[in-house]
């Protein structure tokens, strides 16, 4: 047997130290995060057992185990799941293949060991590597469902592990812990108490729908095995199943909770829920429930998040939805649930009359799929439109983190569009009070009389489009400008003909009119008057400019530079060139 020794990646190496050191200040969610990654791994045997008849798996008692060995000071949390292959445990385990690894580590760095630092640990949310601040070694067994050898793992966390191959190990995974001598001081954290093991079994992982068992303890004259190693344990409890089925505690009540009634969840069990779908260490910002029954049946239990993931604007984002069908995990990231404006969105659609078979192609073209995410994006926009009535404060937060993405919505959902724009939020030039944006709702009841466009400028920052001249006209006049700084409006803008019937109109593209009939009558005799300057400046210019033409909309500049109205705007223009084109 060849026993390899692997650096871990640089980024995994600084995760752990700060794992080791332990910036995070409860411990026990350890043990949330390996249960987790078991009950992943779980419903992945039970889907491949039954979509590849063929596949030498063992889908029968699929269960989490957690051995505590008090003696020995250790824990082993065991799974009979899909397992990995050594190629997999290097990649997995390893190296951090999360998008935005460099960025949080570079941003840990600046925040050293303050409070700050444990957010962002939990927003990046640390899974395995979370063991390393209960244990000062980690080893790990496993067998892929369906190859015949087995790997293990094992590493203090200190820049490098081992690896080998082991021929006799069960299908599945086994995680086990040589827990730090520190913890066991404390009782209320002693990791290999049957009693503290219970208690953050219910807290953390009440609704995993697979069974957590405890064995027994061991009867007296049995004391002398209290020592094996945890390889033995391992296969003692696959080998005597029978002897042990009567001996084992099963600390979870396995209830799916999108299938409870509403009234009998609390939040947090709503919270930890989210907390095992969204790999998330935070609360959710808002929960959202929906049910159909008759042809399509399916229940759905939805959560926006308090924070935007790193990788939200990068192109690989995933998208958080899970399918189950009758409560099988069918598949991750659905993305044929939410459109991607609502990638945001985490949680579980529970179909009652799909195939356990179905793809991912097939899903694109499903009626009944077509018709949840009809529904399920209505129910997200109202929610988030209930929100801004009900509690300001959350859907500030809301829009902060998630409202870039959603205007996205605007160009690639055309149904929804109206909606969208009813529930999004603009900087505006009208102060007020405290408030930082305005709906288009109030814009439109703000209108002076005549007005008959949303008027609008793109820029690259309030302050930039506050004291370009375009804005001098309308200030001194008194309408209502909003201002638009996120990339995408610069698109949507293009897109979209109005709110409620009022057009969208650029306050930097063509003409302007906010002249009364008399100033319109002085302006054609001043531009007679100025009919030589412009057509001598026009000259001069040249090429550089289509046209020179007298102003109605400055005060106090003496020129502005104007595109027409179909030209793209100075920082669509800088898009565009950035990107190339
Ligand atoms: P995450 O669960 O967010 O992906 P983790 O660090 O918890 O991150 O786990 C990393 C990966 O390692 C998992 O995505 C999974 O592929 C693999 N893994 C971890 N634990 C197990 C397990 N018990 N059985 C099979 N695969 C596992
Ligand atoms: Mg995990």
């Amino acid at each position: 047997m060849t026993t390899e020794t692997i650096e871990f990646q640089a980024e995994a190496r600084q995760l752990l130290r700060l794992m080791i050191h332990s910036i995070y200040s409860n411990k026990d969610v350890f043990l949330r995060e390996l249960i987790s990654n078991a009950s992943d791994a779980l419903d992945k045997v039970r889907l491949a057992a039954y979509q590849d008849k063929d596949l030498d798996a063992d889908a029968s008692d699929l269960h989490v185990e957690l051995v505590p060995d008090a003696e020995g000071r250790t824990l082993t949390i065991r799974d009979n799941g899909i397992g990995m292959t050594r190629d997999e445990v290097v990649e997995l385990i390893g190296t951090i293949a999360k998008s935005g690894t460099a960025d949080l580590l570079a941003r840990l760095k600046e925040a050293g060991d303050s409070e700050h630092a444990q957010e962002l640990i939990g927003q990046f949310g640390i899974g395995f590597y979370s063991s390393f601040m209960v244990a000062d070694r980690v080893e790990l067994t496993t067998r892929k469902a369906g190859t015949g050898e087995g790997v293990h793992w094992t590493s203090d966390g200190e820049g490098s592990y081992t690896i080998e191959p082991v021929a006799d190990a069960p299908q599945g995974t086994a995680v086990t812990l040589h827990l730090k001598a520190s913890d066991a001081e404390d009782q209320m954290h002693d990791y290999a108490d049957r009693t503290v093991l219970r208690r953050i079994v219910k807290t953390y992982s009440d609704f995993i729908t697979w069974p957590i068992r405890m064995p027994a303890e061991a009867p007296a004259e049995d004391a002398a095995e209290a020592g094996d190693t945890i390889e033995d344990a391992a296969e003692n409890s696959a080998d005597d199943t029978a002897a042990q089925a009567a001996a084992p505690e099963t600390l979870n009540s396995m209830k799916a909770l999108w299938a409870r009634p509403q009234k009998d969840v609390t939040e947090e069990e709503y919270a930890e829920f989210y907390r095992h779908v969204s790999h998330d260490w935070q609360e959710p910002l808002e929960t959202i429930r929906l049910a159909a029954e008759g042809t399509f049946e399916y229940q759905a239990l939805l959560f926006l998040p308090q924070i935007a993931p790193m990788d939200l604007y990068m192109r690989d984002a995933r998208r958080g939805v899970q399918l189950y069908v009758r409560r099988v995990f069918i598949m991750d990231d659905c993305e044929a649930l939410v459109p991607e404006y609502l990638r945001f969105v985490k949680g579980v659609v529970d179909a009652a009359d799909l195939s356990l078979n179905v793809s991912r192609e097939i899903l694109q073209q499903d009626r009944q799929i077509s018709a949840i995410r009809r529904r399920l994006v209505r129910k997200v926009l109202s929610t988030i439109g209930t929100m801004r009535d009900e509690q300001p404060e959350k859907y500030t937060t809301f829009w902060e983190q998630f409202g870039r993405a959603l205007k996205e919505g605007l160009l690639s959902d055309p149904d929804n569009r109206e909606t969208i724009l009813g529930v999004s939020a603009f900087r505006s030039t009208h102060d007020s009070e405290g408030a930082e944006t305005t709906s288009l709702a109030a814009y439109t009841e703000r209108m002076r009389e005549g007005q008959d466009a949303i008027y609008y400028m793109t820029g690259d920052s309030p302050a930039a489009i506050e004291a370009s001249p375009h804005m001098e006209a309308f200030r001194d006049k008194g309408y209502e400008v909003l201002l638009l700084t996120d990339p995408v409006d610069e698109v949507w803008v293009d897109a979209v003909e109005g709110f409620d019937g009022t057009p969208f109109r650029s306050i930097a593209k063509g003409q302007v009119d906010l002249q009364t009939d008399e100033e319109k009558e002085q302006a054609e005799e001043r531009k007679t008057e100025f009919a030589g300057l412009c057509e001598w400046m026009a000259g001069v210019l040249g090429d550089d400019v289509k046209e020179v033409r007298l102003s109605s909309r400055l005060t106090t500049s003496p020129a502005v530079l104007v595109g027409d109205e179909f030209d793209m705007t100075p920082t669509l223009e800088k898009m565009y060139r950035a990107m190339g084109q």
